[in-house]
């Protein structure tokens, strides 16, 4: 079956500009050595940098693409070290919102977030919200009530068409940075039920590219990528490499070649 893919790379806070220029250049030259990739229109790729990378990084490559990590949800004002959507015009496509260090580590919730997904859309950029459940969570067997809460108040107030073009990466939080993959059976069994949730808010759900994220490497991409409901990876600690990222946008290669 012919699939079509975003492997993503969330940077977090890595990389400086000139480090991110580098990187740039040689993923990009990786993939001109392989024609056929970089003919490979059903492949998107797409890195999440530092804010002050962006601009730097603009004209570099044709075929990577860069998002935002973050979005505040005004336009100016008294916000230090926010960003705002008008200074990422021109810049990203895509804008990460809820990745899970800003839901746990700086305490975001789900209307700030659904604030956010409305500022994305405003202004024109693809949002790319984050949901997943911790350990805790899972454990006590709250995993699917809890993505059901996350989607349900991250999308609130949206059109169908607007939720049509959302971008939903699924990051079991357990799974994020400590090398613990979930199974592809368990990858699997929380996208058909994101796919089933957004069947119910837009006739196009079939067409939402649902992400998977969480210690995705080389070794596990394949498999991941091969799972029904799975239409992309957003990578944290192997997108900071060249190979390991090129391995992993190889292996969706593999996928949509067959
Ligand atoms: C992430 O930061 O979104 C992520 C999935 O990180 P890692 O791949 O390192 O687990």
């Amino acid at each position: 079956m012919k699939k079509e893919f975003i492997i993503a790379g969330n940077w977090k806070m890595h990389h400086t500009a000139s480090e991110s220029i580098e990187f740039f250049k040689a993923l990009d030259g990786k993939i001109a050595e392989h024609p056929e990739l970089a003919r490979e229109k059903r492949i998107e790729i797409l890195i999440f940098p530092s804010f002050i990378s962006l601009y730097p990084l603009k004209g570099i490559s044709q075929k990577i693409k860069t998002g935002a990590q973050d979005i505040f949800f005004e336009e100016k004002g008294a916000f230090t070290g926010e960003i705002s959507p008008l200074m990422l015009q021109g810049l990203v496509t895509y804008v990460l919102i809820g990745h899970s260090e800003r839901r746990h580590v700086f305490g975001e919730i789900d209307s700030d977030l659904n604030k956010k997904v409305k500022t994305a859309f405003k202004f024109g950029f693809s949002p790319m919200l984050c949901i997943g459940e911790t350990l805790v969570e899972r454990e006590a067997g709250k995993t699917f009530d809890l993505i059901k809460e996350q989607l349900d108040k991250g999308l609130e107030g949206l059109s169908a068409e607007e939720i049509a073009a959302v971008a939903i990466a699924y990051e079991p939080v357990w799974a994020i940075g400590t090398g613990k993959t979930a199974s592809p059976d368990q990858a699997r069994e929380v996208h058909s039920f994101i796919r089933e949730l957004l069947k119910e808010k837009t006739p196009a759900f079939r067409d939402i590219p649902l992400l998977y994220g969480g210690s995705v490497k080389p070794g596990n991409s394949f498999e991941i990528l091969s799972q029904k409901d799975i239409n992309g990876v957003l990578v944290g600690g192997a997108s900071l490499k060249v190979e390991p990222f090129f391995d992993i946008i190889q292996s969706s290669y593999k996928i949509v070649a067959k």
